[in-house]
């Protein structure tokens, strides 16, 4: 085995599973990498308009014990590990398609890699294949979602990846969707070429966890966020931090296709804004009641405007007037979130984030359904650093609903800045 020397500053060590999938024990089986710090580490460096980047050096595992590490190299989980890190680089971008990352791996050695951009551009298979070029013959294929094999915008990649002379192709998970699902692995073996399906899978799936709920459901996936003050108080505030790049705030921004929040808070935010770099803001949905009008939207610019819809029970105004152009809003009977999901959904937005901050009277039927109606699949909790006697609002305990009791799975916990965030699935 080739022993490559690394400088410690320039690599961090990660058991397996333990960034994306802290929930799951390492295995004494599995590989223990280093993990050269990549380009996409850095701020600005991004490739998205190629959605390929030539690989810089192998990096090889150095000072583990031998019984951790597979006698030729890294395992197949590795390689499917990589090609979900290359999807999160077009994260929020992809709807209403899947993020999907690809490497072809030959003699041990990555040679090419990709990941899907955004809707309409190639699939990450194409982006890989580019990038190997010849070397993809007899070469493996590591993919995070079974390759398509389906003519839509772009032709198959299982047609591609026939043609290139892959000898095998190791898939991270079948397509959800009943309708294909396994079609792509059957013409893969049909061609004679070997087929793993189902490494790293829980990790590929939380990776398109929202594409994933709306194929199967037709709904968006939505996620409840909300802060607390050690002594149980809801919170307006964010912590220090969260919104800045890098911070769990900023980083849902990012990866939700809209958030949902009442109109009590655009005089202050009038919107928010995803500090990651490069990042693809969401939709802004604001719900408005009656005593919201006149909604305050300052120097709010007209792409942004477009970005912007407002749900009311009245008709409403926007102040300065101005920032009215370009906004669309809808006046519904009674504010509800069915219309509102409904809205999202012909919009092709698979993810949508209850921000529940500012005037919670906005919100209060909105939660109310989504919990009586099990529309909640996620839930998101800050926990400041801070007693908060100001206020002594409790809107979820002074909810009447007919829900007695919700398990939340999966329940983790993570720091962000100063806070404690947790996350857990319902
Ligand atoms: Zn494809």
């Amino acid at each position: 085995m080739q022993i490559q020397t690394l400088s410690p500053q320039n690599y961090i060590f990660r058991p397996p599973n333990s960034f994306f999938s802290p929930q799951k024990p390492a295995s004494l089986s599995s590989t223990f990498q280093f993990t050269k710090l990549q380009g996409s580490q850095r701020k600005g460096s991004s490739r998205l308009q190629t959605g390929s980047r030539r690989y810089r050096g192998l990096v090889r595992p150095i000072g583990v014990s031998c019984e951790m590490m597979q006698v030729n190299g890294f395992d197949d989980g590795f390689y499917i590990r990589k090609c979900v890190e290359l999807a999160r680089k077009a994260i929020g971008r992809t709807s209403p398609n899947p993020m999907v990352g690809c490497l072809i791996v030959k003699d041990g050695k990555i040679v090419g890699e990709g990941f899907h951009p955004k809707a309409g551009q190639p699939h990450a298979e194409v982006f890989a294949l580019r990038d190997a070029g010849d070397l993809a013959e007899n070469a493996t294929a590591y993919v995070s979602l079974e390759p398509c094999n389906h003519y839509g915008r772009t032709p198959p990649c299982t047609e591609a990846l026939i043609k290139a002379k892959v000898k095998r192709v190791v898939v991270g998970m079948v397509d959800p969707n009943p309708i294909v699902a396994s079609k792509g692995v059957a013409r893969l073996r049909s061609a004679g070429i070997d087929v793993t399906v189902g490494v790293e899978e829980e990790l590929c799936k939380r990776l398109n966890e929202a594409w994933i709920h709306q194929m199967l459901t037709g709904k968006p996936f939505v996620t409840l966020r909300y802060t607390l003050s050690v002594n149980g108080h809801f919170s307006d505030m964010l912590g220090e931090g969260v919104t800045e790049s890098g911070g769990y705030y900023s980083q849902l921004l990012q990866e939700y296709d809209a958030i949902v929040h009442s109109a009590s808070l655009t005089k202050e935010f009038p919107f928010l804004t995803s500090r990651e770099p490069g990042a693809n803001q969401p939709l802004q949905i604001i719900i408005a009641s009656t005593s919201c009008s006149p909604i305050q939207l300052p120097g709010l610019t007209e792409e942004r405007a477009s970005k912007t819809i407002i749900f009311t029970d009245q008709e409403t105004t926007v102040e300065p007037k101005t920032s009215q152009k370009g906004i669309k809003t809808v006046v519904l009977d009674t504010l509800s979130l069915t219309p509102i999901l409904e809205d999202c959904k012909s919009r092709g937005l698979c993810s949508v984030l209850l921000d529940l901050r500012g005037n919670l009277t906005d919100l209060e039927e909105l939660i109310r359904e989504a919990v009586e109606q099990n529309v909640l699949r996620k839930i998101v909790i800050e926990v400041l650093p801070q007693w908060d006697e100001s206020e002594t609002r409790n809107l979820l305990m002074s909810l009447n609903t007919e829900v007695k009791r919700l398990e939340v799975k999966n329940l983790q916990t993570k720091v962000s800045g100063k806070s404690i965030v947790l996350e857990g699935y319902l």
